[in-house]
């Protein structure tokens, strides 16, 4: 048998539903799961979809345990008696089921909150097959759970993609994460760029050696997606040796990649800014005009946020730039609202009534019309204020975003005012 060193730990995917296996649904949930698990190290085995049969769904399960260390169900975990996915992994580990006490307080106290009465039938959800750990559902009322069918590490999660989602990420990813030694996950490192391309990145790296080469070791993988570029140094095997040349790698790359680098862990540009600004105590706020609160949205997705972040301004129209922020009249009848003096001003005005130590400020030609030869559709204006020590500095950078519609041009104007952010946070921490 060939063994693949980069493949130490394997996973399946099993999705449920018979409105999966019959087309009225399309099954969402295996291809996110797949991008978070190959993220976390491991490598993709199969792909599954069945009905709701418990024979099928026992049989597919008995089969992906023998060749999966890891296995994720979604599905079948409603209240009603076709959601079978409790009653198939307990037939497949040859277990019975039993009631859960924790789990039903819970969800006793969650039809409290809801102000319903409990359907008798939502009693079943509180079924876990013997030896199982529950996994809390913040966002609905079936928990999932965690077991293990020999040595196969099995997870099941309910179908819905907004309970499933932050069921992984709360409870999943953090056990695969501590399970990751035993599970034979191979060291690695994680690099989140912004402001590179892929062909200047890959030439940069080029001039460094052969880092990119298939039998490298690191090896190393690179994806861009949203603007983001991410980079994945992974040892291939787990020897001393390869960790440590692994190690070495990484210092190498934060040396050569330093500036762009704006996470280690986190690849949602506003969530690095937002532990960025928190962890720093640095109060921030945005005067956006074409991006319509876009930035201040992400940034609110954030929990915790509010620490430092109270108060953000709209000003679309060039009176309210005036009154809101205090921008001159004579400056905007001068240079236009889209220029540096604009955006220079609303950023400064936004942060003293703000009280903020930064601030963002935004302005451009969404399209489709409002361009002009000087100032085409797609230009888009960032002023940047940052006070550090009583020491203030105003900064200016125009971009242009050429051949998009509008939605492309507020939205990659939102992700560049992010990033600017997201860079003057990590200057100012390191004065
Ligand atoms: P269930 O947990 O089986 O009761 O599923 C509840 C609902 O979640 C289904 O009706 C679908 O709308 C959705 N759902 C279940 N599985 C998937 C999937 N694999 N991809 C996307 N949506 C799903
Ligand atoms: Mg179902």
């Amino acid at each position: 048998m060939q063994v693949d060193p980069a493949s130490s730990c394997h996973f399946s995917l099993l999705s449920l539903g018979d409105e999966l296996v019959q087309g009225k649904k399309t099954d969402t949930n295996s291809p996110w799961l797949a991008r978070e698990l190959v993220e976390l190290g491991l490598e993709p085995e199969e792909l599954c979809t069945l009905d709701d049969g418990v024979s099928h769904i026992c049989a597919a399960l008995l089969r992906l345990a023998v060749a999966a260390d890891v296995v994720l169900i979604t599905g079948g975990l409603g209240p009603t008696l076709d959601d079978v996915t409790r009653e198939s992994v307990a037939a497949a580990a040859g277990v019975g089921l039993a009631e859960d006490a924790g789990a039903l307080a819970w969800l006793t106290g969650r039809f409290q909150e809801m102000g319903r009465d409990m359907a008798p039938s939502n009693l079943r959800q509180v079924l876990f097959p013997e030896g199982a750990r529950v996994l809390p559902n913040e966002k609905g009322t079936a928990p999932g759970f965690h077991m293990t069918i020999g040595d196969t590490e099995v997870f099941a999660l309910p179908g819905p993609p907004r309970e499933m989602k932050p069921m992984f990420r709360n409870s999943v990813a953090p056990i695969l994460e501590s399970l990751g030694k035993s599970l034979g996950l191979l060291p690695r490192a994680r690099f989140y760029l912004h402001s590179t391309s892929e062909s200047v990145f890959a030439e940069q790296v080029h001039r460094a050696g052969e880092w990119m080469a298939r039998d490298a070791n690191p090896l190393v993988a690179v994806t861009a997606s949203h603007g983001v570029l991410s980079v994945q140094l992974t040892a291939r095997d787990r020897t001393k040796a390869s960790t440590q040349k692994l190690e070495q790698r990484a210092r190498d790359f934060r040396a050569l990649f330093g500036d762009f680098i704006y996470s280690e862990a986190e690849s949602r540009p506003a969530f690095a800014l937002g532990a960025n600004l928190i962890a720093a105590g640095l109060k921030v706020t945005m005067a956006e005009s074409c991006t319509g609160g876009g930035i201040a949205a992400a940034l609110t997705d954030v929990p915790g946020i509010s620490a430092v972040f109270e108060r953000s301004y709209v000003t679309y129209s060039n009176a309210a730039k005036h009154s809101e922020l205090g921008v001159p009249e004579s400056l905007l009848e001068t240079h236009g609202a889209v220029s540096q003096e604009v955006v220079e001003a609303m950023a400064l005005g936004a942060a003293e009534r703000a009280g903020a130590d930064l601030a963002l400020s935004v302005s451009g030609i969404a399209g489709p019309g409002g361009g002009t030869d000087t100032k085409p559709v797609g230009l888009v204006w960032f002023g940047v204020y940052a006070a550090h020590r009583g020491e203030v500095s105003v900064s200016s950078v125009s971009h242009r975003f050429p051949n998009a519609d509008r939605t492309q041009v507020r939205t990659w104007a939102v992700r560049t005012g992010l990033m600017l952010l997201l860079q003057t946070a990590r200057d100012l921490a390191k004065k």
